[in-house]
C-alpha cells in the first residue's frame, strides 16, 4: 500500500478538526455546543484538538455532502465522525502506555493479526480500512476507468468493466454479515476481487495490493437503504467508485 502513515493518520490539522467537529455536530445535534465564548467574540483560531493519542484521522477527501444522494450527509457524518472516529478513539485507549503507541498503524494491525490481541487488531484494521474506503469514492465517480494501465488490467483480468462490476457486486452483496469487498492487484499484476469478514483486509492476509474497497457493514448504508445492500452497492459502483484512486494504487 502506498499511503504513508502521515497520509493515513497525520497530525490532526485545524481543517481536520473542523471537519470532525462538523461531522460530530451533524451526527448528533444535541451535543453540538457553540464554540463562541459568553462574550460573543469569535475565537482567533479553532480550538486545538484534544490530544487523545497517536492515531488521528485524516480529513475526509471531500465534503460530507458531496456523495449525496448515493450516500447521504447523515450517513457520511455518522460513518466518519462516529464509527471511524470511534475505532481511532478505542485504538488510542488500547495503545496508551504500551509499545504499540510508537508503531505505525500498519505495524499495529499486522503485528496483532492472528494473535490474542483481538481488540487491538480489530480497531487498528478498521481505522486503516475506513481511510482506504473514503479514498475509494469521489464526488462524480462511477462510470468506467479512462484509458491507462487500470483499464488494461481490467480487460486482461476480467474481460471488461461490466464483468468486474459483476464480481464486485457478488462479493459485496454476497459477503455474509459485516465485512468488505476489495479489488486487489496480485504479485503477477493480475487483478482479483475478494471479500473479507469483519475487520480483515488484504494487507494482513497477504492477498494482494488493495486498489478499492466497499464497506458492507450495515452502518455504511442502513440509514439510506435499510436492508437493501444490493441497491447501495449498485449506487456505489454507478455514482461513487474512484477509478483514478484505484489506478494510483497499482504497482
Ligand atoms: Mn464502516
Amino acid at each position: 500500500m502506498s499511503l504513508s502513515r502521515r497520509d493515513l493518520v497525520g497530525s490532526l490539522t485545524a481543517a481536520a478538526a473542523a471537519t470532525l467537529a462538523g461531522a460530530a455536530q451533524a451526527g448528533d445535534k444535541k451535543q453540538g455546543t457553540s464554540p463562541l465564548p459568553a462574550g460573543g467574540a469569535a475565537p482567533a483560531a479553532p480550538a486545538a484538538p484534544s490530544a487523545t493519542g497517536p492515531f488521528t484521522l485524516a480529513p475526509l477527501p471531500y465534503a460530507d455532502t458531496d456523495l449525496a444522494p448515493a450516500i447521504s450527509q447523515n450517513t457520511l457524518a455518522f460513518h466518519y465522525g462516529k464509527h471511524h472516529q470511534g475505532y481511532a478513539t478505542k485504538l488510542n485507549e488500547l495503545v496508551a502506555g504500551k509499545e504499540w503507541a510508537d508503531k505505525s498503524l500498519e505495524a499495529v494491525m499486522k503485528g496483532t493479526y492472528g494473535t490474542d490481541k483481538l481488540p487491538l487488531y480489530n480497531n487498528s484494521a478498521q481505522v486503516w480500512n475506513h481511510t482506504f474506503y473514503w479514498q475509494s469514492m469521489k464526488k462524480g465517480g462511477g462510470g468506467a476507468p479512462g484509458p491507462g494501465k487500470l483499464a488494461d488490467a481490467i480487460k486482461a483480468s476480467f474481460g471488461d468493466g461490466d464483468a468486474l462490476k459483476k464480481e464486485l457486486t457478488q462479493a459485496a452483496v454476497g459477503n455474509f454479515g459485516s465485512g468488505w469487498a476489495w479489488l486487489v492487484q496480485e504479485a503477477d499484476g493480475k487483478l482479483k476481487v475478494l471479500k473479507t469478514p469483519n475487520a480483515d483486509n488484504p494487507v494482513v492476509l497477504g492477498s494482494g495490493r488493495p486498489l478499492l474497497t466497499i464497506d458492507v457493514w450495515e452502518h455504511a448504508y442502513y440509514l439510506d437503504y435499510q436492508n437493501k445492500r444490493a441497491e447501495y452497492v449498485a449506487a456505489w459502483l454507478d455514482k461513487l467508485v474512484n477509478w483514478s484512486w484505484a489506478e494510483s494504487q497499482m504497482a
